[in-house]
């Protein structure tokens, strides 16, 4: 269980509890693309590999997730096309800003995302 107290990593402006947290956790599914998207996120934050295999959809997911010293700084979604709850597929385009190695840069994604048994997966995105 990863735990982190204070506002969520994913810029919400809400508490980790109350947005991130509960999904992670697996005790909430993310009811929107965009949710999923941002917990994703918040699990590159915080490290919580577990998440992001679980929320890969099959087809893609690599053998393993391994993070990385990556520190993710912060996060913009910019947009969000489809990916409701009557929605089968979804687009997110954001803005996650990174620092590593005295390095700091930020990464610009359209990630694509499909529903399977009401589940929400992150299945491939375009970045530049
Ligand atoms: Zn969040």
């Amino acid at each position: 269980m990863t735990t982190a107290p204070g506002p969520c990593p994913c810029g919400s402006r809400e508490a980790y509890a109350g947005c991130c947290g509960p999904i992670l956790d697996g005790q909430r599914l993310a009811a929107t693309a965009e949710q999923l998207m941002r917990s994703r996120y918040t699990a590159f934050a915080l490290g919580d590999e577990g998440h992001l295999v679980r929320t890969w959809h099959p087809r893609t997911r690599p053998a393993q997730v391994d993070l990385d010293d990556t520190e993710w700084t912060g996060l913009t979604v910019v947009a969000s096309h489809a990916g409701g709850a009557e929605d089968a597929e979804g687009t997110v385009e954001f803005v996650a800003r990174w620092r590593r190695g005295g390095r700091s840069g930020r990464m610009h994604e359209v990630s694509r995302f499909s529903r399977r048994a009401g589940r929400w997966l992150y299945v491939d995105g375009d970045h530049d």
